[in-house]
């Protein structure tokens, strides 16, 4: 059994201080919400933190390439949230990043599909997260608009 809450913030803040310490005048605002009432989760917590790490180290991905085209007042935001829901306990981990176009968002889950520069992606995070939440009885899904932002949305079957 395992705390999301609790492991949602430390691999949130994991992601954000490994992407600070390369990247110094790098900030984003990090904001989360998280419902005490999801409780403690049966999950293996070394899976899920990946699963996390992936979503967060994208998320962040994306605003630094917004912030490469943004005006001054945009503040790269990452936003976590948790909910308990009737039969499902919900992670939602949206970006106010690029978004992504309908022709890419096609092939986000097949294993290598990167639209990364060589070297700063592999393509597999999304894959193996897919399967990772498939294993635990779960589903990962994804809502984007391009230019505004993506959110990740992950339900566990309680
Ligand atoms: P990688 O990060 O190595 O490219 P992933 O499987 O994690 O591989 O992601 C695949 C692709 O999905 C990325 O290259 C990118 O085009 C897109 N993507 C994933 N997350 C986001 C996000 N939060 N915002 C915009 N695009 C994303
Ligand atoms: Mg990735």
């Amino acid at each position: 059994p395992t705390d999301l809450n609790a492991l949602s913030d430390e691999y949130l803040r994991l992601a954000y201080h490994g992407l600070r310490a390369k990247n110094k005048e790098f900030n984003a605002q990090l904001i989360t919400d998280f419902d005490p009432a999801i409780g403690l989760v049966d999950v293996v917590p070394q899976d899920m933190g990946r699963v996390l790490l992936n979503l967060f180290n994208n998320a962040f991905y994306a605003v630094r390439e917004k912030q490469k085209t943004a005006n001054q007042a945009y503040p790269p935001t990452v936003t976590v949230t948790t909910r308990r829901l009737k039969t499902t306990t919900e992670i939602r981990v949206r970006d106010n990043g690029t978004g992504i176009p309908d022709e890419v968002k096609e092939k986000i889950f097949q294993p290598f599909f990167t639209t990364k520069p060589a070297g700063q992606g592999t393509g597999l995070g999304l894959s193996l997260s897919h399967d990772i939440i498939s294993a635990q009885g779960g589903t990962l899904m994804v809502k984007t608009q391009k230019g505004e932002g993506t959110e990740f949305i992950i339900n566990l079957q309680i």
